[in-house]
């Protein structure tokens, strides 16, 4: 089998065609990537982690192989990005003639046509029939900054509503909007005014059903902000970096009624959970809920950096003419990409095939959490499911255990991504186009990475350790 070392100085094409297995012929991480880890605390700045240990080489289906040859199963797909595959065929050849033909003009000076061409894709896929137009831009973080501006624009209204355990940037307006403060605010406010968190729905640990806890959220919008000043609603309709938690059923239709009732802008934030990955198109679809604004990121183009805010006609239309944009928004390379990825999507059907990648890791996460007790909840929709760890029989996180086997994952081959308020959820999110054989190695590599975690610190420990605290 042909490797980096059978090849020095090539590295070796990604996409599709890669070996579609776990296969590690150094130690993790190996010498190479080790080179690297040194010349980069010298380079880079200390404040961008890494979540692995070693460094890319190629990628493609649903394998990262690294520098050292070592090829990783992929559960992660670089955060929910790349849903249609890594170097996926037809994004590869779109973005190669695109940049042949010109790389930029700026949308603002000299326009083209695959900016209006997406713009046209994604008012056709995002929820409702009713007249929409899009912007584009480089990050999710941009797009929902956006969506805030043309909300006040639209209503003439400041305040923002946003949710307990909500992710949505690190720009100044966006860490406001963001709910955890550890890596991501801590230190760097101040932070934009206006912005008003309400208590989520999060059936694991609340017990309410959805429209309690609608209720709960929006009686504490009116008595603290009051309706007639706010511009908008910004909900992940699955939350992200949060914790993967899906809302109770109802929970979603009672925010978008309330919205509606008052004048109020519903920004679905489907950067994360948008584009496919649920098994839907878009996760707010799950509930028939049709938000004013969708904003999206990540999954649309295939890995290169393009969001975009879409919605109503009258509310997109807002702001003066020229106060949207920005240099790079809507780059021809990124909306050449999106266009591919979207091909993609339907002729490979990758829609159903979320829900089937869904199925599988639901079965197997739920075997999982019945041999383990500390695998307290499993859930998500689609190819975005997590497993909440805690104490076994209490809602108690276990961060350490979500930390423990993640980094032993990556030792056995496998990227198994973190997140939550607490840091005690694992998340799954392949991309869509690996192999199921590859799917069922990984998570078998899973089960024994939990298992030796068992025999090596007891499944109890975490509740035993709180209980003789408090004893
Ligand atoms: N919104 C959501 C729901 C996200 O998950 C993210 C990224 N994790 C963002 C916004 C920000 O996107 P970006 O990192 O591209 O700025």
């Amino acid at each position: 089998m042909t490797t980096l070392d059978d090849r020095p100085g090539t590295a070796p094409l990604g996409g599709p065609g890669l070996p579609q297995e776990i296969r590690l012929r150094t130690e993790v991480p190996g010498p190479v990537s080790r080179e690297l880890a040194a010349r980069r605390t010298g380079a880079v700045s200390a404040a961008v982690g890494s979540a692995m240990p070693f460094y890319a080489a190629a990628a493609g289906g649903g394998v990262v192989v690294d520098v050292d040859g070592n090829s990783f199963a992929d559960l992660g797909s670089g955060i929910a990005v790349t849903t249609v595959g890594n170097a996926a065929p037809h994004v590869v050849e779109a973005v190669g003639e695109q940049v042949a033909r010109f790389t930029h003009t700026c949308f603002m000076i000299t326009p083209y046509d695959s900016y209006v061409e997406v713009a046209e894709e994604l008012n056709r896929a995002t929820p409702g029939e009713h007249a929409k137009r899009t912007a584009l831009f480089t990050s999710g973080a941009e797009a929902v900054e956006n969506a805030v501006k043309i909300a006040r624009a639209h209503t003439g209204r400041q305040a923002v509503v946003v949710f307990d355990h909500a992710y949505h940037g690190r720009t100044n307006l966006t860490m406001a909007m963001t709910a955890k403060n550890m890596p991501y605010k801590n230190g760097f406010g101040p932070f934009a005014p206006e912005v008003y968190r309400a208590p989520l729905s999060y059936p694991f640990r609340d017990g309410l059903d959805g429209p309690a806890a609608a209720a709960r959220a929006l009686d504490l919008v009116e008595k603290q902000v009051g309706a007639a000043n706010v511009a908008a609603i910004v909900i992940e309709p699955i939350q992200g970096e949060g914790g993967f938690i899906v809302p109770a059923a109802g929970f979603l239709p009672a925010i978008a009624d309330w919205a509606r009732a008052h004048g109020v802008v519903l920004v679905a934030d489907e950067v994360q959970s948008g584009f496919a990955r649920t098994g839907a198109m878009f996760a707010c679809e799950h509930e028939g809920v049709v938000p004013d604004l969708v904003t999206t990121a990540k999954g649309i183009a295939g890995g290169l950096p393009l969001s975009a805010v879409t919605g109503r006609a009258e509310i997109m239309d807002a702001p003066v003419t020229g106060g949207l944009g920005g240099t790079y928004g809507g780059n021809p390379a990124a909306c050449a990409a999106a266009l591919a990825a979207m091909r993609t999507v339907r002729e490979e059907g990758l829609v159903e095939r979320a829900a089937h990648v869904g199925d599988v890791l639901q079965r197997r996460l739920r075997a999982l959490a019945e041999a383990d007790p500390r695998v307290g909840d499993v859930r998500g929709r689609g190819a975005m499911v997590a497993a909440e760890l805690v104490a076994p029989g209490t809602t108690t996180p276990d961060a350490a255990l979500a930390k423990r086997v993640a980094a032993a994952a990556a030792q056995r081959g496998v990227i198994v991504l973190t997140c939550g308020t607490d840091g005690n959820v694992l998340r799954f999110l392949p991309p869509l186009t690996m192999p199921d054989a590859l799917l069922e190695e990984a998570l078998d590599v899973l089960d024994a990475v939990f298992a030796d975690d068992r025999a090596e610190h007891g499944s109890a420990t975490a509740a035993s350790t709180a209980v003789t605290a408090e004893d």
